[in-house]
C-alpha cells in the first residue's frame, strides 16, 4: 500500500488512516502535530495567570468568542481587521462576518476595543485596537 502523502511503499500493517487517508507513520505523526492556530487552552491559562493579578473590570462577563477576539487584540495592540477576522474563524469556522462585527459592537461599547482607518478613499484598512 502506499502513503498518500509521501507515495512511499508501506506495509498494510503500518498503514495510518487519518481523515479518510491512508498515510505511513511518519506522515501521520506529522498530520497529526501541525499546530493548531487557535489554541483556546492557551488562552484560557493565560487568563487564568492574568486574574491573579487582576484585570481590568470591563472584561468579565465575556462570552468565549468575545473574550478570544478581546485577548487577541489586547496581545497585539493593534491588529489589521481582516487579520483578526482569520484568526477568529480559525477558532470558530462557523462565525460570519455579521458576528464578529457584533462582537467589535459589543467589545466597543464596553470600551475594550476600538477601531481606526488608516488610508483614504477606497484604499483604506481598517484595524482594530485595544481601548486605552
Ligand atoms: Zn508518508
Amino acid at each position: 500500500m502506499r502513503c498518500e502523502k509521501c507515495r512511499s511503499e508501506v506495509p498494510d500493517d503500518e498503514i495510518y488512516v487519518k481523515a479518510g487517508r491512508s498515510l505511513c507513520e511518519d506522515c501521520y505523526i506529522e498530520v497529526m502535530s501541525v499546530p493548531r492556530t487557535c489554541d483556546v487552552g492557551a488562552v484560557s491559562a493565560a487568563r487564568a495567570s492574568r486574574s491573579l493579578t487582576g484585570h481590568k473590570k470591563g472584561d468579565e462577563g465575556l462570552t468565549p468568542k468575545q473574550r478570544t477576539y478581546y485577548e487577541f487584540v489586547k496581545e497585539k495592540g493593534t491588529v489589521l481587521r481582516e487579520e483578526l477576522v482569520r484568526y477568529m474563524m480559525s477558532c470558530y469556522p462557523d462565525m460570519t462576518m455579521e458576528e464578529g462585527e457584533g462582537i467589535f459592537a459589543t467589545l466597543r461599547h464596553l470600551e475594550l476595543v476600538k477601531g481606526h482607518r488608516e488610508g483614504t478613499g477606497k484604499d483604506f484598512k481598517v484595524y482594530i485596537d485595544i481601548w486605552s
